[in-house]
């Protein structure tokens, strides 16, 4: 069985083929600059790339190029179109209506649209890509996989915000969480590499990447998240806030006449580590100016101390904690920044060893061998969960 996985940006699309008899990646690449001057597709096999630079006005004409690229000849991967039995998409926000991925049908497009609002950026984006491989290959099923559904299992009391009821009601303002599928994927992970079910464990999920977000995961279950209505809440990010004073918003909005719209866009685009070291939003390019640079260590700082904040909260809201996972950019690579994070928490029985933390994009337990919780390290890999799931709810149908 070989699955396509699609994830489309606004104006980027990511593709990899994946044959799920040993879920190796085929081929994969990027399309950037789509309906903007400049349109540039990079195809990789066998870790060549191969770049097509030509105009691409929609999605559905980077689509195109996508499937030409992989019947190509010369560096395809298949050589029909029907080779690829079904279509995996990534899709940001399914609202309170889907808790797993599912096979797309006229409701479910339906319902995606009704997302629009609660993610106005992804949601069309991903709503195009679905619809130009229904146009280019009408036979093929199409699944979609949700950044929200794995945190729906969360209670009320910790969706809720305390607002107003009625605004709940109406426009659905509640939390959502991001980033499910790297949750699931590598709390599933850290079970196995365990040898434990996840049922039978309670699991701190850190996805410290460009964006980043916390889970605690209760036997199985998300019981809270640290991102929100929007992936803005929660710890500082690279150019994201995250948790402040919600006063804020006004009083700067106020004081430097910002409309909504620009006020978001400082909130999302002008903060996080980027605004408090004035270096980059870069982990890497602060990290170099450790030692030389007080705004770097404040910015490096203060991000661990929020990891710290939600591992200490989602610790005492399940009772205890067995296992801490670190995923994407950051918690998969910066040594230093796991480190950091947990050389505070020796309080509660995490030990780190130093030379099993040693390690950048592979899995590895970081912690000692008697450490009571077990730190782990696990590449995050959201497109073989979503070829997964693809498969399982397509295979047999
Ligand atoms: P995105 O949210 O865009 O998917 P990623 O998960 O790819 O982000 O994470 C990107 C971030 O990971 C980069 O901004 C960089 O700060 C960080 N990163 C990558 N490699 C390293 C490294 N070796 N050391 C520290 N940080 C790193």
């Amino acid at each position: 069985m070989k699955i396509l996985v699609i994830n489309c940006g606004s104006s980027s699309l990511k593709y990899q083929l994946i044959d799920m008899a040993n879920e190796d990646v085929m081929a994969s690449g990027l399309v950037e600059r789509i309906g903007i001057e400049g349109s540039k597709l990079t195809h990789k096999k066998d870790g060549e790339k191969f770049v097509t630079e030509t105009e691409m006005k929609d999605h559905r004409v980077a689509l195109k190029l996508v499937l030409d690229e992989l019947l190509n000849k010369e560096h395809g991967a298949i050589s029909d179109l029907k080779e690829i039995n079904a279509v995996g998409h990534r899709v940001v926000h399914g609202g309170e209506k889907f808790n797993d991925s599912v096979v797309v049908d006229d409701k479910v497009l339906q319902e995606i649209k009704e997302c629009f609002a609660l993610a106005p950026l992804h949601n069309p984006a991903n709503l195009m890509g679905i619809e130009a491989i229904q146009g280019l290959m009408p036979d093929v099923p199409n699944v979609v996989v949700f950044d929200t559904a794995f945190h729906q299992t969360m209670p009320e009391e910790n969706y809720l915000y305390a607002l107003p009821y009625e605004y709940y009601e109406k426009y659905k303002v509640r939390r959502y969480g991001f980033h499910g599928t790297s949750h699931n994927f590598v709390s599933k992970r850290a079970a196995d590499m365990l040898g434990k079910k996840r049922e039978d464990l309670r699991i701190i999920t850190c996805h410290l990447g460009n964006g980043s977000s916390m889970a605690a995961v209760d036997h199985g279950k998300v019981i809270d998240t640290s991102m929100g209505l929007t992936p803005l809440e929660g710890v500082c990010m690279g150019t994201r806030c995250g948790d402040m004073d919600p006063a804020i918003v006004t009083f700067i909005m106020e004081k430097e006449g910002l409309s909504p719209k620009e006020m978001d866009n400082v909130m999302n685009k002008k903060s996080g580590v980027l605004a408090l070291s004035g270096i980059s939003s870069d982990f890497r390019d602060i990290e170099a100016e450790v030692g030389k640079n007080k705004r770097a260590e404040i910015a490096l700082n203060q991000f661990a101390n929020r990891v710290r904040k939600y591992i200490g909260a989602y610790a005492t809201q399940m009772g205890g904690v067995d296992v801490i996972v670190f995923t994407a950019g950051v918690g998969e690579n910066s040594i230093e920044m796991r480190e950091q994070i947990l050389s505070k928490l020796e309080f509660m029985g995490v030990k780190v060893d130093k030379e099993k933390n040693n390690v950048r994009g592979k899995e590895a337990i970081i912690s000692t061998d008697d450490s009571k919780i077990i730190a782990m390290a696990i590449p995050t890999n959201e497109e073989l969960m979503i070829a997964r799931d693809t498969k399982r709810l397509t295979e047999n149908k």
